[in-house]
């Protein structure tokens, strides 16, 4: 991991660890573990590919990971996208916000944009409703460069 990822990642151990404390739970090693892996992942990554890379280190059932998944979730650490009907793709939260995503309809290449123009729109909707936004999904869909140039 580079730097500010492993920053990112000790600021997100830090919540959760605090999460975790307030709802009574138990910290265990293996939460640490697939924590990493989804702020090792530099891609958008479902259950299964977790499931998989973890278990290259450790013995774990699937709903262990859906479990802890469910909690980094709620704490605010981990986002989950839906693309293109397939639901549950997770990437990390801390260091990453503020951020959309175009989707190809034809390759399913998933491109991520940051635009400063996203921060302004939740700006200004918090201001006009009075409210406090804590995610946003802007997801755009259409064909890529490169496969509009295949036909
Ligand atoms: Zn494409
Ligand atoms: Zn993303």
């Amino acid at each position: 991991m580079t730097d500010s990822k492993v920053n990112h990642f000790n600021k997100s151990l830090e919540l959760l660890q605090q999460y975790i404390k307030e709802k009574g739970l138990r910290y265990t090693s293996e939460r640490k573990i697939i924590l990493e892996e989804i702020y090792n992942s530099d891609q958008h990554i479902d259950v299964e590919h977790i499931y998989q890379s973890v278990n290259k280190k450790i013995s774990i059932s699937k709903a262990t990971i859906y479990n802890n998944i469910e909690l980094f979730e709620q704490c605010g650490i981990i986002r989950k996208n839906n693309f293109l009907g397939k639901s549950n793709i997770y990437e990390r939260n801390i260091g990453n916000q503020n951020h959309g995503h175009f989707v190809c309809k034809s390759c399913q290449k998933i491109i991520e944009f940051c635009d400063i123009r996203v921060y302004l729109i939740q700006k200004s909707i918090e201001k006009s409703l009075n409210c406090q936004i804590e995610n946003s999904d802007f997801l755009f869909q259409g064909i890529c460069q490169e496969c509009s140039q295949k036909d």
